[in-house]
């Protein structure tokens, strides 16, 4: 745990103690602050009572005497509108932080000089931090992994010379962390996401900006307006900015050309590595992430031949195109993570010859979206109370049978790929829908796909 000195002696106010709220409000309390921390849920109050955190309601309470109020970052900051106590610490001009902001102070305080890389964008955020956190491990760094990737920052070790840090940000993190500056940030792309949080697509791009114009190296994907636009003037405001991009050719930065990842400099470029062979990688979407990793630990000083064993070992990430096993020439791949028709595109357009299993809860739009991909489908198998709509959006463009389970699916699909004898293949699970109908969240909906996979005859899992 990082204890949180920067509030020595002080009090805070601390809102939200569910999951990385529970955590910072023990950090600070390690480090000697006098927190009030409180809570919507009385069942989050009480345990953060046991777990030695005090605690009061902040209604009716003098919030001048207050340092700081530490808001959980799944509270409304701003939109649809401040939360009630946003409205209380702004009233008593007491500013409001969160747990990367803490974070970032201590090091300051602590180790101002160990490397830092954050990690922000609408797509792509957790395969990136952790392909940075692969790379560093593997080169034999002391490597600490976290932010909104699922560890909290807090619950890190603390900062000290000669460690590495690698937080992935959400945009509600970085609208808490006024004073962020990492070593080398990272903004991959922008997309319309969580408007509802954040009003507008400007509002949006300007909090994301934040992270980049605080950073000693701007790494900037320029493949959407918004972000080339951010490049451009962090640079005129005299950050060092690295571009990459996945589509265009750069004269100066780091761009792929398909499975090859090239570094330009003054309009003349040289391949990097190829990502050709990297299962884990596939895809054009990984080949923006694997540029923005190799730019982040160039910047912080990991040499080249580092950099690419450490590309070619990525182990990839759960859930999310993940290759989990091989029977001959069919790769069995975990995608559970595209609980939408968006998030499903990516892993359809990386592989061809796909027996795709889809369906669950269905979200707004249905697979309409998916057309351009069907001709790589071989068959679909619709599982979930989506199927009907589903097979109706396939009609007669793409063949499909209703599964119903994703067990039945497993081993249908399994089956028709192996016996088409046409070479190398896909069964897929992405099921661009929610997963609540048959499974509590997406990762058990993932980790049911491979139990199935591992119960059919003569495949080598990968993982
Ligand atoms: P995030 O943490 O930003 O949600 P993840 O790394 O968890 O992103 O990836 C989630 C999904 O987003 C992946 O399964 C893939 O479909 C898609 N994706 C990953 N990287 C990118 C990218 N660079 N651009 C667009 N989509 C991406």
């Amino acid at each position: 745990m990082i204890a949180v000195s920067t509030f020595k002696g002080k009090k805070v106010a601390l809102f939200g103690l569910g999951g990385s709220g529970l955590a910072t409000a023990q950090a600070l309390v390690a480090g000697g602050a006098e927190v009030t921390a409180w809570d919507d849920n009385p069942d989050s109050v009480a345990k953060a009572g046991e777990a030695g955190v005090p605690t009061a309601n902040l209604h009716g309470i003098d919030w001048r005497a207050f340092s700081a109020f530490v808001l959980s970052p799944g509270v409304p900051l701003t939109h649809p509108k401040p939360h009630w106590t946003v409205d209380l610490a702004h009233a008593a001009g007491v500013e409001i932080i969160g747990d990367v902001e803490l974070f970032v102070r201590e090091r300051r305080a602590q180790a101002p000089d160990c490397p830092f890389i954050a990690i922000t964008g609408t797509n792509g955020k957790s395969t990136t931090t952790a392909l940075i956190a692969h790379i560093l491990k593997e080169s034999g760094r002391d490597t600490q992994l976290g932010g909104n990737i699922g560890t909290a920052v807090l619950t890190l070790d603390p900062p000290k010379a000669g460690r590495f840090y690698v937080v992935e940000c959400s945009s509600y993190q970085i609208d808490l962390a006024p004073t962020l500056n990492p070593t080398a940030g990272i903004l991959l792309n922008l997309t319309p996401d969580h408007l509802d949080r954040h009003g507008t697509m400007q509002h949006y791009a300007d909090i994301k900006e934040r992270l980049v114009a605080g950073s000693g190296t701007a790494i900037v994907g320029v493949d959407d307006s918004f972000s080339a636009l951010i490049a451009d003037r962090v640079e005129r405001a005299g950050t060092k900015v690295v571009r990459i991009s996945r589509r265009h050719v750069l004269a100066d930065g780091i761009h792929a050309d398909g499975s090859r990842i090239l570094e330009a400099h003054g309009g003349t470029s040289r391949l990097f590595v190829d990502l050709d062979g990297i299962q884990t990688l596939r895809g054009g979407h990984n080949a923006q992430n694997a540029a923005a990793a190799i730019a982040a630990c160039l910047a912080v000083g990991v040499s080249e031949d580092e950099i690419s064993e450490g590309l070619k070992s990525f182990p990839g990430l759960k859930h999310r195109m993940q290759p989990v096993g091989r029977k001959g020439a069919v790769v069995f791949v975990n995608d559970s993570k595209a609980t939408n028709a968006d998030a499903a595109a990516p892993a359809l357009s990386s592989y061809e010859r796909i027996y795709w299993i889809a369906g669950g809860l269905p979200k707004e739009g249905g697979i309409t979206s998916l057309s351009p991909f069907f001709p790589k489908i071989v068959k679909a198998y619709l599982i979930g109370e989506a199927a009907p709509a589903f097979a109706a959006t396939l009609g007669e463009a793409v063949p499909y049978e209703i599964s119903g389970t994703l067990e039945k699916a497993v081993a249908h699909a399994a089956a028709d790929a192996e016996g088409d004898g046409k070479g190398a293949s896909a069964v897929m699970l992405s099921p661009a829908c929610a997963s609540f109908d048959q499974y509590k969240n997406f990762e058990i909906r993932g980790d049911a796909f491979v139990t199935h996979v591992k119960a059919l005859q003569g495949v080598t899992m990968l993982i």
